[in-house]
């Protein structure tokens, strides 16, 4: 259901087109983008280490929204259903820029920088290849593993905001043991 049985071919143009899309979304946002602030970044301290939170730029939108990939109607005829809306969603990351509909929380925060982290790590060709991936896999937005990562580790700090575990590590771990 929603998910079409692709060629690796096929596979491979679609992560190669949302790779694209990242790439032109983080430029398009990142000369808007504002550093965090001195308390977001001291919120995050000990999770994520400081050359990680200077280089990140977020930025809350203001009457419009994120727009979906132009290339959406062609997964659609590919066979793809229950895409995820973008412009539904409360933020999204673009490499090292965070782009937000609805006011920052720091659990909505730490989420998003999670997701740095695995860009930093994946790069983002090989981040949008597992996305997709995981995404075929999975049957939808929310069995894929780099999100269900982010949702864990995002669960662990908002139960203990100040039980300090690096991000970083747990990202390698999962990295290694080929979990994304
Ligand atoms: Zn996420």
């Amino acid at each position: 259901m929603g998910t079409p049985q692709l060629t690796v071919q096929q596979i491979a143009q679609v992560s190669a087109l949302v790779s694209e899309y990242i790439f032109a979304q983080r430029n398009e946002y990142v000369r808007q983008c504002p550093p965090l602030t001195p308390e977001q970044k001291a919120t995050m301290e000990g999770f994520f280490p400081p050359n990680l939170l200077d280089g990140v730029g977020i930025i809350r939108l203001d009457g419009h929204r994120v727009a979906n990939p132009s290339f959406y109607p062609m997964l659609a005829e590919m066979g793809f259903a229950n895409l995820p809306d973008f412009g539904e969603m409360a933020a999204i990351t673009f490499s090292n820029v965070v782009v937000s509909h609805v006011p920052f929380t720091d659990g909505l925060l730490f989420h998003e920088l999670v997701h740095v982290e695995q860009y930093r790590r994946l790069g983002i060709s090989r981040f949008a290849e597992l996305y997709v991936q995981g995404f075929l896999t999975g049957g939808g937005y929310d069995a894929i593993p780099l999100e269900v990562h982010a949702y864990g580790l995002g669960a662990r700090f908002e139960a203990s905001p100040r039980q300090l575990f690096l991000v970083g590590d747990e990202v390698l771990a999962w990295i290694e043991e080929s979990q994304y």
